[in-house]
Formats: C-alpha cells, structure tokens, sequence
C-alpha cells in the first residue's frame, strides 16, 4: 500500500508499504479520508513530542474508513466487513484512574493512531484488538461523506471543551479565534442554544467566515478595544463563556477580564511549549466567582457525541471541507493546510 511516512522534521515521505494484516482479534480498515489538522503541521515540523528521533510512523488521526478484514476472534460489537467508521482516535489502557473517569486522552499509557501509531495518511491501516475492545470503529451510514466525517474528530475536541463550561441557552459566549477550531465552536455554541456569539479574530476574513458560520458579532481584537466591544454586546456584563481556540499567552491572560461574573472560561487551545506561562491577577477569579477550565483532545463518548451531532444535521460539517487531495499529493495538501486560506484540508486515500 502507499503510505505517508514521517522520517523526520519535514521529511513526510509516500512510500510503499506492506498491506497491513489483521491481529489475532484487531482488524483492518481501509482509509477513505484523513483530516489535516494543526497537530500534523506539528509533527511535520518535527516539534510533536510523541515524535521522537527516529520515528518512523504514519500520521492522520482524523479518520473516516472501511472495515476490510476482521481478525480471527475480533469482537466487533456487530459491525461487518464492508462497513464503513470513523474511528475515534484515543486508546486508553481502559482501566486506570484516568480511563474509568472519562479521560482516555489522559491515561497514563494511553496510544493513539497517528499519533504513538500508524495512523490515516496511508490506504489501509491496522486496528488493534483493544481499539474494538474499546469501541473505537463507530458505525456510520455507507453514504454520508467521508471527509465531511473526519472533521468529527476535532468537533469531539470542541464538544469537550464547551462541556467543560456547560454552554446553555441564552448564553453568550466568546470565541477567540476563528480558525477551523474556533468555527466549530461557533457552530456548536449556536447549536447548544447561545444568545449571543461574539468572535475575537485579527485576520477579516476570518471574522467574515466567523459570521457565516452563525456568530453575530465579528470583533477584531488588533484594531478595537475588545474589552469595550465584548462589554457593549452584553449589556455591559461580560461573556458568560470564554473559549480562547489560539496558541497567543495574551489571549488567555486578557479572558478573564472579558467574562461576566459567574463566567465560565476554557483554554481550549494549547500554548508553544516554550511559552506557556502566562500572569493572571488571581483576584478576578476569587472576586468574580470565575472558573477556569482547560480541555485537550478528546475521548471515545466524546467522539460519539460528537458522531451524533453531525449525523442528526443539529450540525452541518460540510462547509468546514474547503480542500481535498489524494495521498499523492499529500505535499500540495500540507502546504494548503499551513497556508491559512482553507479550512479543513482532507486526504483521500
Ligand atoms: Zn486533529
Ligand atoms: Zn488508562
């Protein structure tokens, strides 16, 4: 099979590769699309922890696929070969602390594809007997749209994230950011009934984006004072939620002066390692009653939620999709995805 191989910071090469077969209770898919996303651009670059020197493993952890090959005794929780998933992509070891408690993206030997193993940038992909075990492959109808499923996998982020601060009717929430991730806030939080979305975003595009996919306020942060306009869209209280979705250290120290009292806030987006330290006046969050919460990634009840939404239409992923390319053109896909002009680049193996 024809897989994309990373061999080292910016060496992602194609190459052929031995079709994987099934363990003994694993299984095989084959890949109908991969998401790019953020992470990739990430590892590609060589700055992915879980890349270390001389990893030599496929990426791609947003996956829509085929079932192709049961293992013998795999236990597939009824589906059949020539069904079609998507794949939740965090493997927890399924009975520590973390795991028990709804964490498999923080267990302490936690795996996942793409990312500590081969992952979806390939045409086929091996599935271990414990990613069936866990339920990972989740059913989807033959005819819903593989890339539109990938994107999936970063709404079950988002959705862990606006749990986190229990966004509810007549919220209104602020969404700093409006890249792939911050849109998919903006249409979750519309979906969960918010009040009122306001968009923090520097790039006009972007804000114009923001507002066509539901925000009703596009703000840009470099040329007003965000304070003041997130004040005077909420009747001067602040917001209810605040989700910082970029990797800026000022976006989070400024947030907590953006919520109301009472406000929920999550640091939905990670900083550069070497600068994840911020200063915050630890006063507003006593005085104000705030609470402050962090999310990453996402796990498998967080994927079939996430699974749910997107199948019952409450919300519509396809014109997230602006991009697709085959695995042969994974170069032309990866500068896109780096670009900025698209949104969710897709790979069709
Ligand atoms: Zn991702
Ligand atoms: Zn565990």
């Amino acid at each position: 099979m024809r897989a994309l191989v990373y061999h080292g910071p910016e060496q992602l090469e194609l190459e052929q590769r031995p079709d994987p077969v099934a363990a003994r209770g694993g299984a095989v898919v084959r890949v109908l699309a991969c998401g790019i996303c953020g992470t990739d651009l990430r590892i590609a670059k060589g700055a992915h922890r879980a890349y270390a020197d001389g990893a030599a493993r496929v990426p791609g952890h947003e996956i829509a696929a085929e079932l192709v090959e049961l293992g013998a005794g795999a236990g597939a929780g009824g589906l059949a070969v020539g069904d079609r998933v998507f794949i939740a992509p965090n493997l927890g070891c399924g009975h520590c602390p973390a795991c028990r408690a709804g964490r498999s993206n923080l267990c302490a030997s936690a795996e996942a594809f793409g990312i500590t193993r081969d992952g979806g940038f390939a045409e086929y992909m091996a599935v271990p007997p414990a990613a069936l075990e866990q339920g990972l492959l989740l059913p989807v109808p033959a005819g819903a749209d593989p890339a539109v499923l990938s994107v999936v996998e970063p709404l079950a982020c988002v959705l862990r994230g606006q749990r986190a601060v229990g966004v509810r009717e007549g919220d209104r929430v602020l969404v700093c950011g409006a890249g792939p991730i911050g849109l998919l806030h903006v249409l979750l939080a519309r979906a969960a009934g918010a009040a009122k979305v306001l968009v923090s975003e520097p790039h006009a595009r972007r804000r114009e984006e923001a507002v066509a996919f539901g925000a009703d306020v596009g703000i840009d942060p470099s040329g007003e004072d965000l304070r003041v306009r997130v004040f005077e869209e909420t009747d001067e209280l602040g917001a209810d939620v605040v989700i910082t979705a970029v990797p800026v250290p000022a976006v989070q120290e400024q947030s907590l002066e953006l919520a109301a009292v009472g406000g929920r806030i999550n640091f939905f987006g990670g900083l550069p390692r070497d600068a994840s330290t911020i200063r915050i006046d630890a006063n507003v969050v006593h005085y104000r009653e705030l609470q402050l919460t962090g999310t990453t990634a996402n796990d498998t009840d967080d994927c079939r939620e996430a699974l749910e939404l997107a199948l019952s239409g409450r919300i519509a992923l396809d014109r997230l999709v602006t991009a697709r390319f085959p695995l042969e053109q994974a170069g032309a896909a990866f500068a896109a995805a780096a670009g900025g002009r698209e949104l969710k680049v897709v790979l069709e193996p």
